[in-house]
């Protein structure tokens, strides 16, 4: 047998599941398996709201990678991806060219703003750690510039999130926690700030339980976020977005922040390869892998399946990414012994949408849930993502112990 090469690139939930277990399926010296990663750390995306509000730190939501992986069998290069030839079987990144047998495209997703004018320069994104982290700061920096300027503008203490599906809902519910501390830290009223959510769809979490929706949307405006619901945000300008009222009416709201939470895409470099893709995210073949390219698979949010059930596609969560990683790491062992590859086969366990650490609402094993006990229930979907990948000692190490 040939010794394989593979190569992963990303270490979020699907690239690093992908390492850890192509570890577990080859022996050493079996085949050279490469994980690139722009950060020599992984972090949490399913915990970057709490990063964005400033409810966890930065570095409570990361971990070092060479903590988790077995460095002699997996070889890390922190290096960014520039393009992938896959014509040509190469990677090009900041840190020189990579060839490969197998490759993995595990590189997660991007906020999509669906051309509307000013988003991309205007609105920030909880797109990654380091965006997480400057959405914080540039809240404490409104927050501060407020009590220092001369002439008071109030609308520096108005926070607009536009999109109420589940990032928007579980960042306003960190917000919800954290702007009353802030306050305290700076000396404003509460009443002087304003958090305002902008949903486009006629509902709050469209297509979600509608008595767990309105659970929801109660326990949110009593601790003081306020809603727009069916008014899609049109433009963002560098004093705030305009949203659409019915059919001729529009409403500008002046804001100090707009966060953009309504919706997300595929990584661009997939777009700038010969594989097919839909805003970035590639229909897979059932074993996972890119349609025409049979040594490319792609893992989490940039790999569209559908369910066909419901013949509508999985959602892109990180629930998915770890399974199909799992999958993608027997099929590329099955490959090289000249096996026949299988099926992915998602097992959906449910969904739990926090509303801040100790609220939360959720579906899980066909029991809706709401309250503290669904809060504790996403803690322990969180510590389980710490210990698919390392085990109890990273749980120990990161997990969110205090769960009551
Ligand atoms: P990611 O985990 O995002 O990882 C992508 C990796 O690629 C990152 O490490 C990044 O640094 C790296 N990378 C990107 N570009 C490059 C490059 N050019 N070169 C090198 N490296 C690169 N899903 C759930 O199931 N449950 C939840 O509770 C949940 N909560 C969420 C909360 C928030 C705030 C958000 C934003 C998402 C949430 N999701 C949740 C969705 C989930 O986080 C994603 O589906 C999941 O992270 C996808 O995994 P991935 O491996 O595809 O991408
Ligand atoms: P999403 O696409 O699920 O929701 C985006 C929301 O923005 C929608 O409600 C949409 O109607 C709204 N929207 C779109 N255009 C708008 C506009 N112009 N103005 C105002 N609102 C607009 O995106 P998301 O919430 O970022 O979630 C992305 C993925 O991550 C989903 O698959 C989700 O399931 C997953 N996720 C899961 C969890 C969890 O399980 N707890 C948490 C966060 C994210």
């Amino acid at each position: 047998m040939k010794r394989p090469s593979v190569l992963i690139l990303g270490a979020g939930y699907g690239g690093l599941k992908t390492a850890i277990e192509l570890q577990k399926e080859f022996g050493t010296d079996e085949a050279d398996i490469t994980l690139i990663n722009k950060n020599d750390y992984h972090y949490e995306t399913t915990w970057l709201h709490e990063a964005a509000a400033g409810t966890l730190l930065p570095e409570e939501v990361r971990y070092d990678i060479k903590d988790v992986i077995d460095s002699v069998k997996v070889k890390f290069v922190k290096a960014t991806v520039e393009g992938i030839d896959v014509d040509g079987k190469r990677v090009t990144t900041d840190a020189g060219d990579f060839s490969y047998d197998y490759l993995v495209v595990a590189l997660g997703f991007e906020g999509e703003t669906f051309g509307i004018p000013g988003l991309d320069k205007y609105a920030l994104s909880i797109a990654n750690v380091r965006a997480a982290t400057y959405i914080r700061e540039h809240i404490d920096y409104q927050f501060a510039l407020w009590t220092t300027e001369e002439v008071k503008d109030d609308s520096r203490l108005t926070i607009v999130v536009g999109g109420a599906g589940f990032t928007g809902i579980e960042y306003l519910g960190e917000l919800a926690n954290r702007i009353p501390e802030l306050c305290k830290e700076f000396d404003i009223p509460r009443e002087k700030v304003r958090i305002l959510c902008v949903e486009a769809a006629p509902m709050v979490l469209p297509g979600f339980d509608e008595a767990l929706v309105k659970y929801a949307v109660g326990q949110l405006e009593a601790r003081g976020i306020e809603f727009s619901i069916g008014t899609p945000v049109v433009e963002a300008t560098p004093e705030g977005v305009m949203i659409k009222k019915g059919e001729d009416t529009t409403e500008f709201i002046k804001a100090g922040t707009v966060v953009w939470a309504a919706g997300i895409r595929g990584n661009r470099l997939i777009e700038e390869t010969s594989i097919e893709s839909n805003r970035a995210r590639v229909k897979v073949e059932k074993d996972l892998r890119a349609p025409g390219y049979p040594d490319v698979f792609i893992v989490g949010d940039c790999a569209l399946m559908i369910n066909e059930e419901i013949n509508r596609p999985y959602p892109p969560t990180a629930q998915i990414a770890l399974q199909q990683a799992e999958q993608a790491a027997k099929n590329i062992a099955a490959l090289s012994r000249g096996d026949e590859t299988h099926a992915f086969h998602p097992d959906l366990k449910g969904t739990v949408c926090s509303l801040g650490e100790h609220d939360a609402i959720g579906v899980a094993f066909d029991r809706k849930v709401t309250g503290k006990k669904a809060a504790f229930l996403k803690k322990m979907i969180d510590n389980r993502a710490l210990l698919m990948i390392g085990g109890f000692g990273l749980v120990m190490k990161k997990g969110k112990l205090n769960v009551f």
